[in-house]
């Protein structure tokens, strides 16, 4: 029992006794007690009163009380000094939270569970053209009148970040879900990168296109020279013939790059005969191969979506480099790998490997490991370049694994992919 309650009992009987004596002394008791009991019952109401009152108004000015009602009083009061810490607190956070994303160049909403806009910041007033008093309240797709949006708001997969165009303006737009159905919505105005973007790579393509006719002609001449080239002329000539060759391929690379990063998205992306695909791979390998390595194909067939001519040209590159960066006599493989969240395409290989430094940047344009030896082989440092950007389109990725001198594993990652039929498993020796 709390001493406040053991105070109160022990007035009440110290109460009780005083009515007794006084009650004896005047020769009616019951009367007495009876008296007695309605004033205990009037102070248990002024106490409850004053209670409700400062209830009302909680402050740090407490009634004085006695027994039971000075417990009471205290206990509130601490409960109230702890609500009105713990609400500072909060308003500060708020505060600085607010403060902080107001600073944010990225607009950023905040929406409840009906999709109303319950705050936004400055950046997100000028991307969107909100106005402070009159959207706030109001259904976001009211506002963004846009129907991919519409259709990423009602859909709820927010994994993916939405490109979208409003007003045009080209938008990336992320929606991440907080607390009990909040919505936090933050947007960025791509616009001016995808200008100096598509600027870069119509640069590339018109020089690569600039480029091609002289150089063809110049091989055309070159040729014709070789027929009838001398002891003198016979060195210079093949050295010059291999290097427009070697310019032709750079040339041909870069318009197939810029192509690929100009070409639409790929929808509905019909599904793909993998044995198919990897087959025609592995025996074009083994051509341009001439039997100087061990090459060997172990594939399942797999559910692969996506753009066959794009996937073969990605596989192909990663069987090419696997030749040309492995010793003679040692073994190349191309196999499937079936996991619980995508397959992966490998290209394993006991080549020369890589040291793990230049695994981030292989996929650069241009980035080589050793420029001699790439030049050498007929390397144009594109190749994995190509590949990164195809698995981009397809939703995959490259995944390198590479130890110098013991060799090199290549895996296009597919998430999506499963293994298509478990009775239709090829192995090939
Ligand atoms: P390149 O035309 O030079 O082969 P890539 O973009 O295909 O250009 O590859 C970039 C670099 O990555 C290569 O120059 C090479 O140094 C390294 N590389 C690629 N594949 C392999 C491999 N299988 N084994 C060792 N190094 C590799």
């Amino acid at each position: 029992m709390n001493t406040g309650f053991k105070r109160e009992i022990e007035l009440l009987v110290f109460w009780f006794f005083f009515l007794l004596i006084v009650g004896a002394l005047s020769g009616s008791i019951l009367q007495v007690l009876f008296l007695g009991m309605i004033v205990y019952i009037a102070w248990t109401f002024f106490n409850l009163k004053r209670l409700t009152d400062w209830l009302d108004k909680p402050s740090k000015d407490i009634p004085e009380a006695w027994g039971v009602w000075e417990e009471i009083y205290y206990r509130l009061y601490t409960i109230y000094k702890r609500n009105r810490k713990a609400r500072k607190k909060l308003t500060n956070m708020l505060a600085r939270f607010q403060k902080s994303t107001q600073a944010l160049p990225y607009a950023t909403v905040v929406l409840n569970n009906n999709d109303e806009i319950e705050w936004f910041n400055p950046a997100a007033r000028h991307l969107f053209n909100f106005h402070h008093k009159r959207d706030i309240g109001q259904r976001i797709d009211n506002l963004i009148r846009q129907p991919a949006f519409t259709s990423y708001l009602f859909k709820k997969k927010f994994k993916k970040p939405l490109d979208f165009l409003f007003h045009q303006k080209h938008i990336i737009l992320n929606i991440t879900p907080y607390g009990s159905g909040q919505y936090l919505l933050s947007a960025r105005d791509t616009t001016q990168r995808r200008k100096l973007d598509e600027m870069r790579r119509d640069f590339i393509s018109n020089a690569s296109h600039e480029l091609r006719t002289p150089i063809t002609v110049m091989s055309g001449y070159i040729e014709m020279l070789r027929e009838c080239e001398d002891d003198v002329t016979g060195m210079p000539l093949q050295k010059i013939q291999a290097q427009t060759q070697r310019m032709e391929s750079i040339i041909s690379e870069l318009i197939g790059l810029a192509k690929l990063e100009s070409s639409a998205e790929i929808e509905d992306p019909p599904t793909v005969d993998s044995d198919k695909l990897l087959n025609e791979v592995f025996q074009e390998a083994m051509a341009l191969d001439n039997n100087r390595h061990q090459l060997t194909i172990s594939v399942d067939q797999v559910e692969l979506k996506g753009k066959y001519d794009e996937l073969r040209m990605a596989f192909s590159n990663l069987l090419t480099n696997a030749i040309r960066y492995t010793p003679e006599g040692r073994s190349i493989e191309l196999f499937t790998m079936v996991e619980d969240s995508g397959v992966s395409i490998c290209v394993k290989d006991q080549g020369i490997g890589i040291d793990y430094q230049h695994i981030p940047r292989l996929t650069e344009r241009f980035y080589r490991v050793d420029e001699g030896r790439s030049r050498e082989q007929g390397g144009t440092g594109l190749g994995l370049a190509i590949v990164n950007q195809v698995l981009d389109r397809h939703g995959a990725s490259l995944r390198i694994e590479s130890e110098p001198g013991e060799g090199s594993v290549f895996c296009c990652y597919f998430p999506a992919a499963k293994l298509a039929k478990k009775d239709s498993l090829l192995t090939k020796p």
